[in-house]
């Protein structure tokens, strides 16, 4: 099997959050769609060690925050590379609440649930969610996976259900300098020889220390 096919489907790029007993959490996601309009119910792919994925099961709700292209790509390196059971997400961005769930401002839209039914695979669990309430937040384009990917240049976290093992999508190129921690690759005007002491991955923030020479 040719794995690379499955980067022929349309994904976007979305925080999901949710309520962890009163303090707001949640992930990345991808793979998210829309069942049906009426009611309006959408599907959300979950992985089982996601954190996010016990506090939905525990609060039965959550909100889908759609990224934009002009979103802040911290928001992934924030939301994507890094446990809600250890830290606090929201306590570095900005948020609104609407109900009870936490909502990403630098999004361009959002929609929040209740969980009405849910189905087990073996790595993933796929909630079904009725929609309660969605606005959108500015005109700006959505974010694609596609664009995350060749323009953001970013990687899949492990738990992605798009995730696919580095040496099955390596191909040749030049030696680049990429994040040991989110997979960013630079590529910037500057010659790839050093980067500058000052750097951090725009995506999760780290020092130039965690890149490498690929
Ligand atoms: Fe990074």
């Amino acid at each position: 099997m040719n794995k690379n096919v499955f980067r022929n489907f349309s994904y976007g790029v979305y925080v999901v959050s949710t309520l962890d007993n009163n303090r707001p959490t949640g992930c990345i996601a991808n793979s998210i769609m829309q069942i049906t309009s009426s009611p309006a119910t959408v599907a959300v792919s979950m992985n089982h060690d996601n954190y996010t994925n016990s506090c939905i099961e525990a609060s039965g709700k959550f909100a889908i925050s759609i990224l934009s292209e002009d979103s802040d790509p911290g928001l992934i390196g924030n939301f994507g590379f890094q446990s809600g059971k250890d830290i606090n997400k929201f306590d570095t961005v900005s948020y609104e609440t609407i109900g009870d769930l936490p909502v990403i401002t630098d999004a361009c839209g959002y929609i929040t649930c209740k969980v009405i039914d849910k189905m087990e695979t073996s790595t993933h669990t796929v909630f079904l969610g009725e929609v309660v309430e969605g606005d959108i937040l500015k005109n700006e384009p959505a974010m694609t996976y596609a664009y995350y990917h060749k323009v953001v240049k970013g990687k899949s976290p492990k738990n992605a259900p798009t995730y696919i093992a580095e040496e099955e999508t390596k191909t040749e190129s030049a030696a680049k300098w990429v994040c040991g921690i989110c997979g960013y690759v630079y590529d910037g005007d500057t010659p790839f020889e050093e980067l500058p002491d000052t750097y951090t991955c725009p995506i999760c923030k780290q020092p130039k220390s965690v890149f490498k020479q690929q």
